[in-house]
């Protein structure tokens, strides 16, 4: 059976309920499409673990803040389709954004302070946006399990809390970040920056990189990688700003004070109008 290209949330219940009624197993993928081996990755375990994978193509407004990248995010409708088909996708789901928010909508899922921190402190009101429209999906599409990439690392963290706190009967399955061969994680972003930008903006997972040995082998502490990480990125010219840079504790996203083992590195840069972020995690 082909792809089938479902633009409603009710055309996407009810081609499921058969299936579910079935004791079919549903894995979904959420994405916000221009597709790369990144999302291919989430998309093959999905199809290797459940009888049916949903993928979903949605640029959510409700997760970009004024002056962000909604109105040029990368778009590459012929090709991710596609990309899904071939990976054996049984729907994708591609809703518009009145589908999705009609008028007067206003219910949205707050998590609480783990949103305000790291990238939160910089997008206000960016994992608001990420729980609600993911909530969304879950209900849409009732998932057994649903495919993040660990590259957002928080948002993770953010769509656990949510599942286990909502009570939602879904497995929320993180992936290893996919890099490309000088290291960059992959991105639909990085499509926005110049040659020479391109070939700067490794710098971050170099820095992340370095500095997760230097704390594996007892050579710095939190603090002493912070300020190597720091110092790795400002001495790229091309960097035009480190939003934020440090270790972290995994759980809580609280700054780590002492390295018992594990710990959480991750920066968020911007290089000209381009946000980048990356993380290292380091597990005891
Ligand atoms: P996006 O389209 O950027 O919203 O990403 C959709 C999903 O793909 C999210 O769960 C991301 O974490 C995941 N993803 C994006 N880039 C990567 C990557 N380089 N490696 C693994 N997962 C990724």
């Amino acid at each position: 059976m082909g792809m089938e290209v479902l633009r409603s949330p009710k055309m996407v219940r009810e081609a499921l309920f058969p299936q579910l009624m079935r004791g079919r197993s549903v894995g979904l993928v959420p994405t916000m499409g221009a597709l790369h081996n990144g999302h291919m990755a989430l998309v093959r375990d999905s199809v290797m673990e459940n009888d049916l994978t949903v993928a979903s193509i949605f640029v959510n407004p409700a997760q970009f803040g004024p002056g962000e990248d909604l109105d040029n995010y990368p778009r590459d409708t012929d090709s991710d389709l596609s990309k899904l088909r071939e990976a054996g996708v049984d729907i994708l789901f591609m809703p518009s954004a009145s589908e999705m928010y009609d008028q007067g909508f206003s219910t949205f899922v707050d998590v609480g302070p783990i949103t305000a921190k790291l990238c939160g402190a910089f997008r206000p009101t960016h994992f608001r946006g990420v729980a609600t429209v993911v909530t969304k999906l879950f209900n849409i599409v009732s998932p057994a399990r649903a495919y993040f990439g660990q590259k957002d690392y928080q948002q993770v963290l953010v769509i656990r809390k949510i599942a286990r706190e909502l009570n939602m009967p879904v497995d929320v399955v993180g992936c290893p970040t996919i890099r490309e061969s000088d290291g960059i994680a992959m991105s639909s972003r990085n499509a926005y920056l110049s040659e020479a930008q391109r070939s700067a903006a490794p710098v971050l997972y170099r820095a992340l990189s370095a500095a997760a040995e230097a704390l594996k082998g007892g050579d710095t502490s939190p603090q002493g990688a912070r300020v190597m990480m720091e110092d790795m990125i400002k001495a790229e010219s091309l960097i035009d700003e480190v939003q934020y840079i440090g270790c972290y504790d995994p759980d809580t996203l609280d700054w780590l004070e002492e390295f018992s083992g594990g710990a959480l590195l991750a920066g968020a840069i911007k290089i000209g109008r381009t946000r980048l972020i990356d993380n290292v995690l380091v597990v005891s």
